[in-house]
């Protein structure tokens, strides 16, 4: 009882969180449909979840730099 652990703050999933991000960041997430429950301000992922964040991150980069270009 009393454990640290946090559970991922995506909503359906409920793994223990490997990970933690501010809300602000974890915001791309939720423009792929995923609905988060932030806690304090700051989200929780397990690893299936934070892979996807990382994953997503890169192809926002992308966009971002082609953006610039334009
Ligand atoms: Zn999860």
């Amino acid at each position: 009882m009393g454990a640290k652990e946090r559970k991922c703050s995506v909503e359906g999933c409920g793994k223990v969180s490997v990970h933690s991000l501010s809300y602000v960041e974890a915001r791309v997430l939720e423009n792929q449909g995923l609905k988060l429950t932030p806690y304090l301000g700051r989200v929780y992922l397990c690893e299936k979840h934070y892979k996807l964040y990382k994953k997503i991150r890169k192809k926002e980069k992308r966009l971002e730099k082609w953006r610039f270009r334009g």
